[in-house]
């Protein structure tokens, strides 16, 4: 493996922030990967990379950046009703959707376009119309950072939630995620309740009676392309804020002032709010200060309209944030992994 020195991150992180590590390494296999944490004979801190579409670089990196880039899609359990996949961390998230798809593999559909690689899936637990990656989800290959041993991390084990997973909170930075298997269904259940794929399906002209896979798959990519900035356009980490979760009183509280504020009763208790319609009910939608700012059409996305720094994107988060708590009392946590 060859480390490189002084290597420009800006194509390697979606927000197009410039950006240098000290060292960088690519990794393209799990021995490679299992020797190179044995050896121990890279520069600390170290970063792990995917797709680089869920970061906000804030300042040069003074350590090692390792990216992955390990492939391979490989069955490992099959019967009449489901097959399980076996994939590389370092294969891209929506040219896996597309293949289960053409298989006629069903349970991710959903989640096609999301940018990134499969190592990162479990990371946050990737979610978007009604379906998160937990759902089908066995389990998740990692090596232990500490002394390169191999883990494997069952489903529950993960500990998935709403945007989060060990690998975000309690074993943060402890592992290099080498592959994810997936158990994925022959014989789909379709996921359409929300009222933005029904419409599009309608306007593809898509009956329940022609409703599969393929056509939910083409419904969210073309929901997803009217709405959210491409990063190969302009720069930008999808959802910068997580939607928050509030206890009932304060929701209450909340209903009396704002009659048209959208929420979501929540199984477990507390609603969770839009953060999106927060923001943009705060005044921040289309915001734009120099060369970045809040993007036009969804006020979840701060965007960069080239030439920004990770710092001038960060203190205007900070300012949204702050200027949340004051309107409607609630705290927005960040979606997006500061570095
Ligand atoms: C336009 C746009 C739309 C988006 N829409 C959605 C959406 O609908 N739903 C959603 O959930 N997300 C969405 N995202 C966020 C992002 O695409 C996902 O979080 C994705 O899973 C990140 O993958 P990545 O490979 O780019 O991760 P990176 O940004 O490279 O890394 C993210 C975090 O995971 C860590 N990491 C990455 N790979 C590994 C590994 N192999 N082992 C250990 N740690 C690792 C990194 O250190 C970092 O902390 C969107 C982003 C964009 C730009």
């Amino acid at each position: 493996m060859k480390i490189e020195e002084n290597k420009e991150l800006k194509a390697l992180n979606t927000f197009g922030i410039e950006a240098k590590a000290k060292n960088y390494v690519r990794i393209d296999s799990f021995e490679d990967a299992q020797a190179f944490f044995k050896q121990k004979e890279y520069e600390e801190p170290i970063l792990i990379l995917g797709g680089g579409s869920n970061i906000l670089l804030t300042e040069d990196f003074n350590g090692t950046v390792i990216n992955n880039h390990i492939k391979g899609i490989e069955g490992i359990e099959e019967n009449d009703k489901s097959i399980t996949l076996k994939v590389g961390a370092g294969e891209n998230w929506h040219e896996f959707v597309l293949h289960c798809i053409e298989q006629g593999y069903a349970g991710i559909e959903n989640l096609s376009l999301i940018p990134g690689k499969v190592g990162a899936s479990p990371m946050q637990n990737i979610g978007a119309y009604g379906v998160e990656v937990k759902e089908v989800i066995t389990e998740v290959e990692c090596l232990r950072l500490a002394d390169a041993e191999k883990m494997i991390f069952t489903n529950e084990e993960c500990q998935f939630d709403y945007r989060s997973s060990i690998f975000k909170t309690t074993h943060k930075g402890q592992y290099f995620i080498t592959s994810v298997s997936f158990k994925l269904n022959k014989k789909p259940t379709f996921k359409v309740s929300y009222g933005a794929i029904q419409a599009q399906l309608l306007a593809n002209g898509v009956d329940q009676d022609h409703l599969s896979i393929k056509a939910i798959s083409d419904a969210v990519i073309q929901i997803r392309q009217s709405k959210l900035p491409d990063p190969k356009e302009i720069g930008n980490s999808g959802s910068f804020f997580k939607n928050p979760i509030v206890s009932k009183e304060k929701f209450l509280s909340l209903k009396k002032r704002f009659k048209d504020m959208p929420a979501y009763e929540l199984p477990q208790g507390g609603y969770k709010l839009a953060a999106g319609w927060l923001i943009e009910k705060a005044g921040w939608k289309g915001y734009t200060e120099r060369n970045y700012g809040v993007h036009k059409k969804q006020a979840l996305v701060l965007v960069n309209y080239g030439g920004a720094s990770g710092n001038e994107i960060y203190n205007l988060s900070e300012r949204i944030l702050q200027s949340i708590i004051q309107k409607f009392g609630v705290e927005l946590e960040r979606e997006v992994n500061v570095v």
